[in-house]
């Protein structure tokens, strides 16, 4: 049997860090296998997807533009896209495609490793989520998977936060809040969410003052830079902060595991090779 093998299809695909993450994973394992990067353009996904399963890969990790398009072309998907309306991860079985998003995964197993008492420290209080796009609904979807039950969503454009509200109803009560309200909803949760792309090198920094916050968790899916403002202002403040990093690492794990039967090792060394290669760009 030849040496299984995953890809990254995206387009452009240069800014992909995935082909780092399992391609060290890989090395790491001392694994026979390959994992490659694809540049698919929008009119040729339908084909790309198509040659998954003739060529015979055993899955893919999707990435932008393609994550929405793609569930065009599946045979199932689990809940976790359904849920959030998009899919990042792709495992091929006896020809069958099933489609699944490891965002909320790989966001709440980052918590729960560097956090595991998170659930103490958060208590009764609700979680603010900045945002509403893709990665927005899968902390939102993640953490209620993991048994929190009150939210705010506080995003830009009023009606993509209504809509995620809407969304996600089933699984958890969420409450969509105006932009500018942000600030008066950190000082009574229990664990903030950057999920916008603000404070991402080149874009505009998030304007939230913390001062007023009594004990919250500060997490900020931006991961370059690894430091933001945000989290800065955290530290500064004394409030426990978290980076987009990890979520990063963990949501690779679960299409690792089912493309190559093992499991990846999460250590620090991880951590400083994609450093390395954000660096290098
Ligand atoms: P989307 O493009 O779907 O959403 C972007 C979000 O940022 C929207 O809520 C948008 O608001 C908001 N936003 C953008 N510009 C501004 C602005 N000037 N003022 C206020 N709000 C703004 O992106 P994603 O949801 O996919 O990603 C969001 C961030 O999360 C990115 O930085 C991405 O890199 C990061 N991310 C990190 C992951 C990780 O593993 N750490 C995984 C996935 C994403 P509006 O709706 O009004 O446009």
């Amino acid at each position: 049997m030849s040496a299984p093998k995953a890809c990254v299809i995206g387009h452009p695909i240069a800014h992909t860090l995935s082909p780092v993450l399992h391609g060290g994973w890989l090395k790491d394992l001392g694994l026979a296998g390959a994992y490659e990067a694809l540049d698919v353009a929008p009119a040729d996904l339908a084909a790309a997807v198509e040659r998954l399963r003739v060529e015979g890969y055993r899955g893919a990790n999707i990435t932008i533009p393609h994550k929405v398009a793609v569930r065009a072309h599946l045979d199932a998907e689990e809940e976790s896209a359904s849920a959030i309306g998009a899919v990042n991860t792709l495992v091929v079985e006896r020809g069958r495609i099933t489609g699944s998003n490891t965002d909320a995964f790989g966001f709440v197993a980052h918590l729960e490793a560097e956090f595991p008492r998170w659930r103490e420290m958060l208590g009764a209080t609700p979680v603010l989520v900045l945002g509403a796009g893709g990665a927005a609904r899968g902390v939102v979807y993640g953490l209620a998977k993991a048994g929190v039950r009150r939210f705010f969503v506080a995003n830009r454009s009023p009606d993509r936060a209504a809509q995620l509200a809407a969304d996600l109803a089933s699984f958890a009560t969420i409450e969509a809040m105006a932009w500018e309200d942000r600030g008066r909803a950190a000082e009574d949760a229990g664990l903030i969410v950057n999920a916008t792309s603000l404070g991402q090198k080149g874009e505009p920094d998030l304007a939230l003052s913390l001062s007023g916050v009594k004990s919250a968790l500060v997490c900020d899916l931006v991961y370059n830079p690894l430091e933001t403002p945000l989290l800065g202002a955290a530290r500064a403040s004394g409030l426990p902060a978290l980076d987009g990093l990890g979520m990063l690492i963990h949501q690779g794990g679960p299409g690792f595991r089912a493309w190559f039967g093992a499991e990846p090792p999460m250590g620090r060394h991880v951590r400083a090779r994609l450093l390395a290669a954000l660096a290098r760009r």
